[in-house]
C-alpha cells in the first residue's frame, strides 16, 4: 500500500514541535535536513542553522530519531495518508518564539538571563527605574557607613552582582580580562572598553591634573584591549578646558593634543580603534573638528583607527557626514563612522532633531544603507563638489539595539554578499547588559555562516565598560539620566528573557 507517512518532531530544548509528510517510495531524508526544511517555512537561516549547532544537531541525529534518544523523539503519527501536499506544514511553537534571537539566548549563562530579567524588569517600568536610581544615588552619595560600598562589604557585594556584573567588566586588569573573555566565549568577535571616566562641566581640577588622568587611563584601557577591539572614549574626559575648548570650536591644547597623539599612536600600533562618544550639540563640531584632526593623521591604509560618533536624530547630521566623506576623499583617509540615534533627547534643542520618532528610524536606516552600498541615497546626499555618486572607502560602527535597523543592514549585506559585491567593512556594537536578543540573534547568523565562504560573517560586539565599581555606578548613573527614554525601552529585553527562562523551565520538566 502506498501511503503517505506523517512524522511528529519535537524538540524538548526549543519547545517546538512539526510536522513532516513523506512521499510514497520516497527515502527519508537526513534528520538535519528534514529539520532545516520544516523551519525554513517560518524562521530565519539563522535560526534554522542556530537551532542545528546548538541544540538541533543534539536532538535531531539520525541516530536519535532511530532510537529515540530521550531529548529527540520522532514519532510515526500515521501511515495513511493525512495530506496530499508535498509541502510540509509546521505547528506554530507552542508559547514559543517570535525572535529568531530569542533561541540564540540559549547560549547565555543562567545568572545572566535571570540577572537581565530582573534588571529590566525594574528599567523598563519609567517609575521603577526612577525610583531604583535615586536609591542607587543616594547610596553613593551617602554618608551613612551603612550604606556605603566601601564601608560595608555586603551592600557593595549586593551592587557588584547586580548593577557591577550586569554592565561593566571589572576594577582590574584579570577581572576585566576574564569578563571580556567570557564575551569572547560567547561568540562576541571583541569588545569595546570604556574607561568609566567623566570629568563634569562644573568639576575643578587642574588641566594638566585632569589630562594626566584621562592619558593613564586610556593606554590603561589599550594596554587591557586585544588587537582587533575598540575604545570607548569621551574627548571631554580631559576636563572642564577640553570641554569649553570643544564649545568654542578651538583647538586642544598642546598637552591634550600629545595625550591625543599618544592614544592614537598606541591604538594603531596595536590594531585597536576608537571610539570617541557624541554628546550634546553644543560641543559637536568642535566634537567632530577633534576627531577629523586624529582621523587625518592616522586612518590610513584604508584602516579607521579613529572614528566619529554621528546621531542621526539631527537633521542636520546626514549633510555633516556627506561633509566630512568628501574631505575624507579630497585628504585621502579613511573616515571611520559611528552611527546612533543618539542620546541627549531631554537636553538638547528638540527643534534640531526629526519631530518625530519614525523620521529618525528612516534617517538611520538610510543612512545607514547608503554606508553600507557605498552609495549616496535621497537622505545621504552627496556634499557639494563631491564627484559622482559613490562614497569614498569608509569603516562603519552601527551602534543600536534596535531590532529593525538591525535587521536591515543584516539582510541588505546578505544580499551584497550574494551579488558577490565588495561589502563595507562594518561592525554591530550594542551596551553590555542590554539589548542581548539583538546581539545573540546576529551572533547565531554569524555561526550559521562559519564556513560558508559567500555569507556575511557579522561582526558583533558589545560595549563594557570598566573601572572602580564607585566610578562606574555614577558613570552608569549620568547614563541613565541621559537616556531614560532608552533605559525604559528595555521591555523588549525582559521579554526575551522571560521567554528563554519559561523555554529553560519547561526543557527541565520536559525532560524529567
Ligand atoms: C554601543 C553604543 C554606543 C553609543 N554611543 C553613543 C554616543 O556616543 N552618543 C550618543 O548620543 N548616543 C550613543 N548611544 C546611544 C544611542 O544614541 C541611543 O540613544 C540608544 O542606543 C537607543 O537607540 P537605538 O538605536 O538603540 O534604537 P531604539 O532602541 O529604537 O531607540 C530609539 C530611541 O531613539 C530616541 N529618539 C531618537 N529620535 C527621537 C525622536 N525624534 N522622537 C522620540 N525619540 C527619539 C528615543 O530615546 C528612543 O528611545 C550609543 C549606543 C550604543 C549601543
Amino acid at each position: 500500500m502506498k501511503a503517505e507517512v506523517s512524522i511528529l518532531l519535537s524538540f524538548s530544548a526549543g519547545g517546538d514541535s512539526s510536522f513532516i509528510t513523506m512521499k510514497p517510495g520516497l527515502q527519508m531524508p537526513a534528520p538535519d535536513a528534514v529539520l532545516v526544511s520544516i523551519l525554513r517555512k517560518q524562521r530565519s537561516p539563522a535560526y534554522c542553522t542556530h537551532l542545528l549547532q546548538d541544540g538541533g544537531r543534539r536532538h535531531s541525529s539520525r541516530r536519535s530519531i532511530q532510537t529515540s534518544a530521550p531529548k529527540a523523539r520522532a514519532v510515526v503519527l500515521s501511515t495513511a495518508s493525512i495530506s496530499s501536499s508535498t509541502q510540509a506544514s509546521a505547528a506554530p511553537p507552542p508559547g514559543g518564539y517570535t525572535e529568531p534571537g530569542m533561541l540564540a539566548l540559549a547560549t547565555l549563562p543562567l545568572s545572566q538571563v535571570l540577572r537581565t530579567y530582573c534588571i529590566t524588569s525594574v528599567s523598563s517600568s519609567p517609575t521603577l527605574l526612577a525610583a531604583s536610581t535615586s536609591i542607587l544615588r543616594g547610596m553613593l552619595n551617602s554618608r551613612n557607613p551603612l550604606f556605603r560600598i566601601d564601608t560595608n562589604p555586603l551592600m557593595r557585594s549586593l551592587l557588584w552582582h547586580t548593577f557591577y556584573k550586569q554592565f561593566c567588566s571589572g576594577e582590574t586588569e584579570a577581572q576585566v580580562g576574564k569578563s571580556c573573555q567570557d564575551l569572547r566565549k560567547q561568540g562576541y568577535a571583541g569588545v569595546i572598553l570604556e574607561y568609566a571616566l567623566e570629568v563634569l562641566a562644573d568639576s575643578e581640577g587642574s588641566e594638566e591634573q585632569d589630562v594626566a588622568v584621562w592619558r593613564k587611563g586610556m593606554l590603561d584601557s589599550v594596554h587591557m584591549a586585544e588587537p582587533g577591539d575598540f575604545i570607548g572614549l569621551k574627548w571631554s574626559g580631559m576636563g572642564p578646558e577640553a570641554m569649553r575648548r570643544m564649545k568654542r570650536e578651538q583647538e586642544p591644547t598642546e598637552r591634550m593634543s600629545e595625550a591625543m597623539h599618544a592614544l592614537c599612536k598606541a591604538a594603531a600600533e596595536k590594531n585597536i580603534a576608537l571610539l570617541p562618544a557624541a554628546e550634546e550639540t553644543w560641543s559637536l563640531t568642535g566634537f567632530h573638528d577633534w576627531c577629523l584632526r586624529m582621523q587625518r593623521v592616522y586612518n590610513i591604509g584604508g584602516k579607521s583607527v579613529v572614528y566619529s560618533t554621528y546621531q542621526v536624530y539631527l537633521k542636520q547630521t546626514p549633510d555633516i557626514i556627506a561633509k566630512h566623506l568628501e574631505n575624507a576623499r579630497k585628504e585621502g583617509y579613511t573616515l571611520g563612522v559611528k552611527l546612533v540615534r543618539g542620546a541627549y533627547l531631554g537636553t538638547d534643542d528638540r527643534k534640531l532633531m526629526h519631530s518625530t520618532i519614525e523620521g529618525t528610524h528612516n534617517a538611520y536606516d538610510q543612512v545607514a544603507s547608503a554606508l553600507i552600498h557605498r552609495k549616496y541615497n535621497d537622505v545621504l546626499r552627496p556634499a557639494e563638489g563631491a564627484p559622482d555618486q559613490a562614497l569614498p572607502h569608509v569603516n562603519v560602527v552601527l551602534a543600536t539595539h534596535n531590532h529593525e535597523s538591525v535587521q536591515k543592514a543584516q539582510s541588505l549585506r546578505r544580499d551584497q554578499a550574494a551579488r558577490g559585491e565588495l561589502l563595507t567593512p562594518l561592525t554591530f556594537a550594542q551596551l553590555q547588559g542590554m539589548a542581548d536578543e539583538v546581539s545573540c540573534s546576529l551572533l547565531a547568523a554569524a555561526k550559521a555562516n562559519v564556513g560558508n565562504d559567500k555569507a556575511v560573517q557579522e561582526r558583533v560586539f558589545k560595549c563594557t565598560t570598566w573601572g572602580p565599581m564607585f566610578d562606574c555606578l555614577n558613570y552608569l548613573l549620568r547614563r541613565a539620566a541621559e537616556n531614560k527614554d532608552a533605559a525604559s525601552r528595555t521591555h523588549e529585553t525582559r521579554t526575551a528573557m522571560k521567554a528563554e527562562l519559561w523555554r529553560r523551565l519547561k526543557g527541565t520538566f520536559y525532560m524529567a
